[in-house]
């Protein structure tokens, strides 16, 4: 069994940020992050620069595992899921289980062989790291390798020359003991699936805000799915997941105002001469600063208040988009060759029974509420217990950080 004072669950920015105030308390700290990456969500973000800065604060990502990169005795636990939690006395005692294919980062050298040879790399079996600092440069997605589904060898262990791509035949039980834990799961960005209005799976060049980030990061621009070229116009709908009690997600995700924002600024910097449509309900006070940056969008972008009643896949992989038209006063129809989803962020409803044994319930909304529990040792931070964006998670993580260390008597 694995003994720690605190173990962390969930290695994205919230957590991080935790394990980064408190690393020099002389805690022994773990941490345990179900995917083979460490950095969560907030990795998936891009940076928004122009020729200025937008205040975007993937920095702090970026500025947290440099830190964190730079310091070698950490304890996380990559691929290592936690499947029970109990209370024993005066400790919790975590029952995990570790996945059957890892990359050791320890290990590797970031050659690429086994990206290169992946017969499963275009459906995500293997992947590259978001960023040079998360280390290893690639993980695996177990659940979509396709050469133990096929029977055949599997063909990145083998190319392998520095042996850092470990096979387990079965997946490890671990038992991890610790004084305090910190809840720190993140969220699950909305599936837009859930609105069949929007036939999200028949139009290739709909994508989520998530993808238009990735898109941004690896390709420097916006690229339609279907055929490489940068679209002409592009339409973004915000609150798609959010706001809507038909769907029972009636709170505000409080952030994809500021990101859509951003993202537009950025985009229309990289493509001047792309027309640019945003569909919202109204926006969220963006804070003063934030605000004084809708002055600077260009005439293309046009901003119009009114939600997409059905969108629908159009000749060309285009789509077609009816909505009500206030300045026209009807319903009006509009092609757009990409369309963007701001998605809302939503509780993560599996990891409910496994903190219900603690008495951790979700709220009304589906986030973690633990109010209360720290005089037990149970701690929790970031986007787990509702919306928050980097630099909200990063702050919330420097309150949690000084009640863990008032915990242990370390202030
Ligand atoms: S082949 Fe091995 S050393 Fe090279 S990138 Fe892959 S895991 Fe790392
Ligand atoms: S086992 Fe096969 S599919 Fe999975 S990452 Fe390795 S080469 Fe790709
Ligand atoms: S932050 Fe803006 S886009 Fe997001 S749910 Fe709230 S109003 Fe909608």
């Amino acid at each position: 069994m694995e003994q720690f004072d605190l173990i962390i669950i969930g290695a994205g920015i919230s957590g991080l940020s935790v394990l980064e105030e408190i690393k020099d308390t002389g805690l022994r700290v773990g941490v345990i992050e179900r995917s083979q990456i460490i950095g969560g969500n907030a990795l998936n973000l891009s940076c928004k620069a122009t020729d200025r800065c937008l205040r975007c604060n993937y920095c702090l990502v970026i500025s947290c595992l440099k830190d964190l990169t730079l310091n070698n005795s950490l304890d996380i636990s990559l691929g290592t899921e936690v499947k029970r939690i109990k209370r024993e006395k005066d400790y919790f005692i975590l029952n995990a289980e570790r996945q059957s294919l890892v990359i050791r980062a320890d290990l590797c050298d970031g050659c690429g062989r086994c990206y290169e040879v992946c017969p499963g790399r275009d459906d995500g079996a293997i992947r590259r790291s978001p960023h040079p600092l998360v280390s290893p440069p690639f993980y695996i997605d177990t659940e979509r390798c396709i050469c133990d589904k096929e029977s055949k060898d599997r063909i990145c262990e083998k190319e392998c020359e520095k042996g850092a791509i470990v096979f387990l035949p079965n997946s490890q039980r671990i038992l991890f003991r610790a004084k305090a834990i910190l809840l720190s799961t993140g969220f699950v960005p909305f599936d837009p699936e859930h609105i069949k209005r929007f036939n999200f799976s028949k139009c290739p060049n709909m994508i989520t805000q998530t993808e238009l980030d990735q898109m941004l990061k690896l390709k420097g621009g916006v690229h339609r799915i279907s055929d490489g070229r940068v679209p002409q116009n592009m339409a973004f709908i915000q609150c798609v997941g959010s706001r809507n009690p038909k769907i029972d997600k009636e709170y505000c995700s409080r952030v994809c105002c500021g990101y859509t924002l951003r993202s537009v600024l950025k985009i229309s910097h990289i493509h001047p001469e792309m027309e640019i449509s945003v569909f919202y309900m109204d926006i969220q006070d963006l804070g003063k600063k934030d605000e004084q940056l809708l002055d600077q969008l260009p005439q293309r972008v046009r901003y119009i208040r009114s939600m997409p009643g059905d969108m629908y896949p159009s000749e060309g992989d285009n789509i077609l988009i009816r909505y009500y038209d206030e300045r026209e006063n009807r319903v009006v129809s509009h092609i757009f060759e990409m369309v963007s989803l701001s998605v809302g962020m939503c509780g993560r409803e599996e990891n409910f029974p496994l903190f219900e044994e603690l008495n951790i319930r979700p709220d009304q909304d589906g986030f973690l509420d633990t109010d209360g529990k720290d005089s037990e040792g149970i701690f929790i931070c970031g986007s787990c217990r509702g919306p928050m964006d980097v630099s909200e998670c990063v702050l919330d993580a420097k309150v949690v950080a000084h009640d863990i260390k008032r915990f242990f008597n370390k202030v």
